[in-house]
């Protein structure tokens, strides 16, 4: 099928299916048509139960899933971060396991990195996983972690050796999130939904087949996941079309004759246009087998600023009284800052950029050589 084709084919198919309200089992079952119609795993192997297809293909579903409003956002840890990172870094078994009901909806993810100790600095956590017998036994909490109220299984770094300096004794597991030692506790945000959730473990078993990586090795696998996440953040993986503050919604409601409006509508349009061929371009050096490393956190960071750009610059343009009258606007507007924190702040991004892409002199690190238990980090400080 050309492209064209498959364009009208992939457009016929959300006009018909796309509804207009969501809930989650609407979007199960969105996402399991979604996926029989072929377009969820575009690019992912087809032996794990992707479609196999190329970045074309990809890219132009995403095109046009942008003009709809699809209720996939339930769905975007599991498909930008802990789907790809099994992938890469499981066994045949976890992904035989887990890949097709992830692509289908069947079995919604979360990803359990950050605690109340450890965010940026997140090779400082404490969660302990210790082992019994043939598995592992897991203590500690997490928190913000997006989705969790309504997840299956989560992916979850924990502390395996605290004789050993702190990123070479992390191991990464898949936690069945339906354990009966799983707490999940929803937090509010400023949009005033609860879009996070602290997590607590108690005595949560894992067996020894749901590790992933080797055992202390798991800084290398979050890495992973960390790439993928930037990528997955920048190129709006599982985020829906339907956004208020974008270059499209914006000339509806603003008057594109004044030369005022139409200067910062230009620079929207430029910078959504350089971050979108920026995305392509590590898209297409990814699938070529070139790593993109550090510059997915350039993207990351471009799709940050560009979100609150936005953001301001709907509000100035439409009038802060548009956010008392118009709830879509107003959850735009308040979700906005939220961009330059998930995924890694903009902080953090640039220091990353300036040590590996720019490789500027590194900042000093005194605790790359100390055993984590002698560091005055968390409940240690
Ligand atoms: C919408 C959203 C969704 C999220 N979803 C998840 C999720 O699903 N799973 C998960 O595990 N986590 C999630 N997080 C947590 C997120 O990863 C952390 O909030 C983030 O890493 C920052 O950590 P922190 O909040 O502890 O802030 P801190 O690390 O305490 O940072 C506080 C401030 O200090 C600055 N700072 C810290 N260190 C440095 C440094 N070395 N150099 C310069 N500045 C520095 C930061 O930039 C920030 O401004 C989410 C957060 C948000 C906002």
């Amino acid at each position: 099928m050309n492209l064209d084709e498959y364009r009208r084919t992939a457009r016929q198919w959300l006009e018909a299916n796309t509804p207009a309200a969501e809930g989650v089992d609407g979007a199960k079952r969105f996402m399991a048509g979604l996926y029989d119609a072929g377009y969820s795993g575009i690019t992912w192997p087809k032996e794990w139960g992707g479609q196999g297809l190329g970045q074309a293909e990809e890219r132009a579903f995403a095109e046009v899933a942008r003009e709809f409003s699809m209720p996939t956002p339930i769905f975007s840890i599991g498909l930008g971060m802990c789907g790809p990172t099994l992938v890469d870094r499981g066994d045949d078994e976890q992904r035989a396991r887990w890949i097709r009901p992830l692509l289908r909806g069947e079995e919604i993810w979360c990803q359990l990195f950050s605690e109340p100790g450890a965010g940026s600095d997140v090779a400082s956590l404490q969660t302990r996983a210790v082992r019994d017998g043939e598995g592992w036994i897991v203590n500690g909490q997490k928190v913000w972690t997006t989705n969790a109220q309504y997840a299956d299984w989560g992916l979850i770094l924990t502390r395996t050796d605290i004789d050993v300096p702190k990123h070479k004794g992390l191991t990464m597991f898949v936690v069945n999130m339906r354990h009966p030692g799983v707490t999940v506790r929803p937090l509010r945000d400023m949009t005033g939904r609860a879009h996070f959730n602290e997590i607590f473990f108690d005595d949560v078993h894992i067996p020894d087949s749901d590790r992933v990586g080797e055992v202390n090795d798991g800084w290398s696998v979050a890495v992973t996941t960390l790439l993928h996440e930037r990528l997955s953040i920048s190129a709006g993986v599982g985020m829906s079309g339907d956004n208020p503050t974008s270059l499209e919604a914006l000339r509806e409601v603003v008057d594109t004759d004044d030369p005022l409006v139409r200067d910062q509508l230009v620079e929207l349009y430029i910078r959504s246009k350089a971050l979108q061929l920026f995305n392509q371009r590590l898209g297409q050096e990814t699938r070529a087998g070139i790593f993109p490393g550090a510059r997915g956190s350039a993207a990351k960071l471009l799709l940050a600023e560009l979100t609150v750009f936005q953001a301001d610059l709907a509000v100035n343009l439409v009038g802060p009284q548009a956010l008392l009258e118009d709830d879509r606007l107003a959850f735009a507007v308040s979700w906005a800052p939220g961009m330059a924190l998930g995924g890694g702040t903009n902080e953090i991004m640039r220091g990353i950029v300036g040590d590996r892409v720019l490789n500027l002199p590194p900042e000093p690190r005194v605790d790359k050589t100390v055993p984590f238990k002698d560091l005055k980090v968390g409940t240690q400080a």
